[in-house]
């Protein structure tokens, strides 16, 4: 998968060469580039941004540069194109999975009040949200989007089974875990876990899952 994150601070992308998916960059398992929408900036003071017509608070991004740095780097508009927005669909793990199938995300980070809705209209394919909260830009919600996305690229994780077994793959969240030690400050395993009854086992975590989820998220049972 290629992976074009276009922003106004690339160095904040810079998090996502650590851990799991640091060693998939390095295996070359994906490729990642974060391109400085400021460097297509035609101002001569490289602005990329300005006051909003019709008045209210804090500045938008200028249409120019995010325009032409689109252009630049996916001329053939052969990338699905995102804008991580507030006012996008919600991301959730299906549209995790959907996304890892395309070849070429082109993300788009917005900051101070968002974007010229026209780069929008004539651009972006789909704007996704990460919450119903906003942030002070799209790059965080660019590496969340990337993160989940990259974790059903065969073999950025190291156990395939890792994606099937965890909350949300089915409508019920994950059952509770645990390893050594077997005690801890005087509180033990359950002893289901420690038994050696494998049928046994996956009944326990099924019960636990179901419980966890009437709990905390009883919206995913009605789904
Ligand atoms: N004025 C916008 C509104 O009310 O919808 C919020 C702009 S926000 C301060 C600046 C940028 O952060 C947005 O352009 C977007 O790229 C990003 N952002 C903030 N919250 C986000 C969220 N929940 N999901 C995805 N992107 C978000």
């Amino acid at each position: 998968m290629k992976i074009d994150v276009l922003t106004l601070f690339p160095e904040m992308l810079d998090s996502l060469k650590h851990s799991l998916m640091g060693k998939a960059l390095d295996k070359g398992l994906y490729q990642l580039n974060c391109h400085n929408i400021r460097d297509y900036s035609k101002d001569k003071h490289k602005k990329c941004d300005d006051t909003p017509f019709g008045g209210g608070a804090g500045m938008v991004m200028t249409p120019q540069p995010i325009h032409d740095c689109i252009t630049a780097v996916d001329p053939e508009h052969k990338a699905k194109r995102i804008y991580m927005s507030p006012r996008g669909k919600v991301l959730n793990q299906s549209l995790v999975r959907e996304l890892s199938n395309c070849e070429n995300l082109l993300i788009l980070c917005g900051h101070y009040e968002g974007i010229d809705q026209r780069v929008i209209d004539m651009d972006i394919d789909m704007e996704i949200s990460i919450g119903d909260y906003v942030l002070s830009g799209g790059e965080i919600p660019a590496m969340v989007l990337i993160d989940s996305v990259l974790r059903y690229v065969p073999d950025v994780l190291g156990n395939a089974d890792s994606t099937a077994d965890e909350s949300f793959s089915k409508p019920l969240l994950e059952y509770p875990q645990y390893t050594r030690p077997q005690e801890f400050l005087g509180v033990k395993v359950p002893d289901v876990l420690v038994s050696g009854n494998h049928a046994k086992i996956n009944q326990w975590r099924a019960e636990q899952s179901l419980e966890i989820t009437k709990k905390n998220r009883p919206d995913l049972l009605e789904d």
